[in-house]
């Protein structure tokens, strides 16, 4: 029976693999995909999560972008501006090779790859896997790493609850990068347009619109910039159209009727809007303050109930702040407009400035 078994190979399910693998855990992660998917998603990590994946032998600073500070605009003028010392741009694909390699030195074999997880059963002392293809598993715990459409949690029957800040997107990775190291914030009237420096001279550019634009291509998007910020994206590049929704699971720590735990962690656990780039970091640190628990055990029923306590509360203030990035980057009435810039101005003056930059840094989680 292995200590922990790790549903789910993704960012969170590695940086969790490689921090027990370092304290000699017996560790085996079922990922179901043969590749890291392509997808774009996170780029931002802020500075707990560089220095959990330090822990972990990953170092962040190496590979990735530093993000000097954000800039908040409207109509052509700054607004206010954040200092975000210590955030890094980098792909979350790069960060999961690089916890992938780790792991293979640690523990050689302990990721599983093209093994779906189908199914989870309570034996004496743990839990058994039914995994694809006839294998099966054991663990004295199980960890549900496996992203937003959770198996684990549908079969433990945990239910997600649903937060307010849906909004609909157009984001692409772009050539050029006349901004430098700075983060751009427009809140024009028409809905926020956001730009974010990469590695390798590249910016990505998200903007708000409304409704939805499942269909959209490049041409679309630079249009959208174009028309409320006046910058020319040139460089044609793959446009990805998202809806951002939230939601939490009810509960991230389950015993059902067995003596055996099921933790849910990362986007198992939540389902956090892109727009502020928390989902992934708080995955991390989820993963770092789990792995704590676990070292010289499975962890005792008040040690879990403590994790879930303070990671919940993280979570629901990741959420309210998302929820919060979400309300003022909507489309507003010209009045509507003039107060939002208003609003942006007094927090992006001392002292409002130094917690602003705090929460979006998530030194506070
Ligand atoms: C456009 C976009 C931009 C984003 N930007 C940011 C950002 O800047 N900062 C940030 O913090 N977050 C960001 N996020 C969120 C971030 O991408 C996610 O929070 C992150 O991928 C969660 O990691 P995870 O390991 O929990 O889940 P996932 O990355 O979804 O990994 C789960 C893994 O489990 C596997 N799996 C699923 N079911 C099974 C099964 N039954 N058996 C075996 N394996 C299984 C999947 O194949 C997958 O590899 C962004 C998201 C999007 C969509």
């Amino acid at each position: 029976m292995h200590d922990v078994a790790i549903v789910g190979g993704g960012p969170v399910g590695m940086l969790l693999a490689v921090l027990l693998a370092q304290e000699g855990r017996d560790v085996a992660a079922f990922e179901e995909r043969d590749t890291i998917s392509p997808r774009a998603r996170a780029i931002g990590i802020h500075p707990p999560s560089v220095e959990a994946l330090a822990e972990a032998g990953v170092e962040v600073p190496a590979h990735g972008r530093p993000i000097a500070d954000g800039v908040a605009m409207a109509d052509g003028r700054v607004l206010g501006a954040m200092p975000l010392a210590g955030v890094y741009a980098l792909a979350q694909q790069h960060v999961e090779r690089m916890l992938r390699a780790r792991l293979a030195t640690l523990a050689p074999g302990s990721l599983r790859l093209g093994r779906r997880v189908l199914g989870l059963h309570p034996v004496s002392g743990g839990h058994r896997l039914d995994v694809e293809g006839g294998a099966a598993a054991s663990a004295r715990l199980v960890v549900a790493a496996d992203g937003l459409r959770s198996t684990i949690r549908e079969l433990v029957g945990v239910p997600v609850v649903r937060r307010r800040g849906v909004a609909h997107y157009l984001m692409a990775d772009v050539d050029g990068d006349a901004l430098g190291d700075r983060a751009l914030l427009a809140f024009e009237r028409e809905g926020v347009v956001e730009s974010f420096p990469l590695p390798g001279g590249r910016r990505r550019w998200v903007a708000r619109v409304a409704p939805p634009m499942p269909e959209a291509d490049f041409e679309a998007l630079a249009a959208v910039v174009r028309a409320r910020t006046g910058r020319v994206l040139d460089s044609p590049s793959p446009v990805s159209a998202f809806t951002a929704k939230q939601g939490l699971a009810a509960r991230t720590v389950h015993f059902g009727s067995s003596d055996a735990a099921v933790v849910l962690i990362g986007d198992a656990a939540h389902e956090i809007s892109p727009i502020g780039g928390q989902g992934l970091n708080l995955g991390w640190l989820e993963a770092r303050a789990l792995a704590r628990v676990l070292t010289g055990g499975p962890g005792t029923r008040d040690a879990l109930a403590a994790f879930e306590a303070e990671r919940m509360r993280a979570t629901r203030r990741a959420i309210a702040q998302a929820a919060f990035n979400t309300a003022m980057g909507r489309a507003l009435s010209r009045s509507g407009h003039a107060a939002r810039s208003l609003a942006i101005r007094s927090l992006g003056a001392p002292p409002l400035a130094r917690h602003l930059a705090d929460a979006f840094t998530m030194r506070t989680l």
